[in-house]
């Protein structure tokens, strides 16, 4: 959930008031906005419970210089892979380019990762059968894995990442979606990934829809 924080034409001036003669006593701030101390008591709670403002007993507000947009960002980072992530859609490396193409138009995505041994082996986008269609492959007979974008370089995310982290993971990449994987030892020394959900451009724009209408 995210915490909005909306002040009023007061609080904000408080603010100011406490920038500029910090530290300062309630007292003070209330000489200064010509109220009494307690019309500023509820303002000056939500400002220090906020963390805005800081209060020193026997000294006075401090301001912390935090801003609202701080506290959406750091709202934002609290945003974990696992909150968010959707359910991926997998094809066998043998699968053939024919039917990886038939599953894109029916599960409705743009990027299908490919398995090996149920194990992340690559990833296959719009634009790769594109560029493939262009080259005469034999559609029905040539295996996904021929086209695919093949590990060690694929981008990955995980449960435990940021869905922050992940966005920055797609622009610096230029890439539609990130699979959400899981490693796990198969061998001595030798690890693999389990595909267990996935992280679109569409799962960024729904958080910013959800961020901004306070859901
Ligand atoms: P589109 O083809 O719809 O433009 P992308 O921009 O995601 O989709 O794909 C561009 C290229 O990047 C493709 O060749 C695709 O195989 C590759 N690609 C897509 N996702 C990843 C990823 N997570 N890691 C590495 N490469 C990827």
């Amino acid at each position: 959930m995210v915490i909005s924080i909306q002040l009023s034409e007061r609080q904000e001036r408080i603010i100011d008031i406490v920038k500029c003669n910090q530290p300062i006593t309630s007292e003070n701030i209330a000489k200064k906005l010509k109220l009494t101390r307690s019309t500023i008591r509820p303002d000056l709670a939500i400002l220090t419970m906020s963390g805005i403002l800081d209060a020193r007993p026997k000294v006075g507000y401090f301001y912390t210089g935090k801003t609202t947009l701080s506290f959406i960002s750091e709202k934002i980072r609290e945003i974990k892979v696992a909150d968010r992530k959707s359910v991926p859609i997998v094809v066998d490396e043998e699968s053939s380019i024919y039917d990886a193409i038939v599953t894109m138009f029916l599960e409705d995505v743009g990027t299908i990762y490919v398995t090996s041994g149920g194990y992340l082996s690559g990833v296959v986008s719009r634009k790769d059968f594109l560029k493939n269609a262009i080259g005469g492959l034999d559609l029905y007979k040539t295996p996904v894995g021929v086209i695919m974008t093949r590990m060690p370089n694929i981008v990955v995310t995980t449960l435990g990442e940021t869905v922050l982290e992940a966005a920055n993971k797609l622009i610096d990449h230029e890439i539609d979606s990130l699979p959400v994987v899981e490693e796990v030892s198969i061998k001595e020394g030798e690890k693999a990934y389990k595909v267990i959900g996935r992280i679109t451009k569409t799962t960024i724009t729904r958080l910013f829809v959800d961020l901004g209408n306070n859901e």
